[in-house]
């Protein structure tokens, strides 16, 4: 009979562990530049966060001091875009991965404004944009943030109003994407809007405890954690999670998966989210980043947490 049982591993050790191991290497990798209020933060940051499904919480470093949550945002905006529309989201963004840089237009243009997947700028703003119809950008950006604090059972989150006018004043390609999408007739709500809710999601400021705390539903069938609330359906976290693992890293996904072997989601602020099916939500923060985007130390950590925990989507 092959041995599935795993013993439960010593989480605090693992963290502290890893910590030591990379805590000599804080400030490798490359800082995002090009929304300036980014470029401000000071790359030696480096937090790490695991919230089990029964609830115990374990940290390493600045794993509560809040920090620009990016494109990790999109996996909420996601979920609260196909509570609203159900399945036929999918007729406004795919759900392949897209081999290429997470604000590339080249594709866009070649695939008549469809965005491949839901976690590059175009799918995401495509999703603010269908989370949009009927409200106001306020109501929008309201409602995203109470999900964000009721998941994490955290009213202290809030978006960092610096990081959004940041993000609204050099937003170039993004708004070239927008107004790209409007030319194809595949955008409802005006590209202001649409845009306005797009920068301010991105501005939301998490800790890594708070987003493992909030990422929990995915690695607990649906459920909050705690509080045994459905979140969304079993079926619905499933798919998410093949979401973030096909596509969460961009062009760097399939790297990702290789070498963590979990479900995971980056923001250019350098944060991950990610999640192990049934055990636990991790979180990492190291601003520095990698040729595509994600967190160096961050991908360096998840990976070395994998391997010491036994966690992976692919066996046992
Ligand atoms: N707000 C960022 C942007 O639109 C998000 C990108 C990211 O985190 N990868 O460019």
């Amino acid at each position: 009979m092959i041995e599935t049982e795993q013993r439960t591993p010593d989480l605090q050790a693992i963290l502290d562990e890893v910590y030591a191991a990379l805590e000599p290497r804080r400030g490798e990798g490359k800082v995002a530049d090009y929304i300036p209020q980014l470029a401000r933060i000071n790359p030696q940051h480096f937090g790490m966060a695991i919230v089990t499904v029964d609830g115990a919480v374990y940290t390493a470093g600045d794993a509560e001091l809040p920090f620009s949550i990016q494109s990790i945002s999109k996996v909420f905006t996601l979920t609260l875009a196909l509570g609203k529309h159900g399945e036929t989201l999918w007729n406004r963004v795919g759900r392949e991965p897209s081999g290429s840089a997470f604000n590339s237009i080249v594709q866009l243009e070649h695939e008549g404004g469809k965005p491949r997947n839901p976690f590059i700028n175009a799918g995401a703003i495509t999703v603010s944009d269908l989370i949009c119809a009927g409200h106001s950008p306020r109501e929008v950006i309201g409602e995203i943030l109470r999900f964000l604090r009721y998941l994490a059972d955290d009213d202290d989150i809030s978006i960092d109003p610096a990081v959004a006018r940041s993000e609204a004043a050099t937003g170039f390609r993004n708004a070239a994407l927008a107004n790209f999408m409007r030319a194809f007739d595949k955008l409802s709500s005006p590209v202001d809007n649409v845009l306005g809710v797009y920068f301010h999601h991105c501005a939301i400021a998490m800790s890594c405890v708070q987003l493992a705390k909030a990422g929990l539903f995915l690695a607990n069938g649906g459920k909050q954690a705690l509080t045994g609330r459905t979140v969304v359906s079993r079926e619905r976290a499933r798919r998410i999670n093949a979401l973030m693992l096909t596509c969460g890293h961009y062009d760097g996904s399939g790297d990702f998966a290789y070498h963590v072997g979990l479900p995971g989601k980056s923001g250019v602020g350098g944060g991950i989210m990610a999640v192990a099916p049934g055990r636990a939500a991790l979180a990492v923060w190291s601003p520095g980043l990698n040729q595509n985007g994600n967190s160096l130390l961050g991908s360096v950590a998840l990976e070395m947490i994998a391997q010491r925990t036994g966690w992976s989507v692919f066996g046992p």
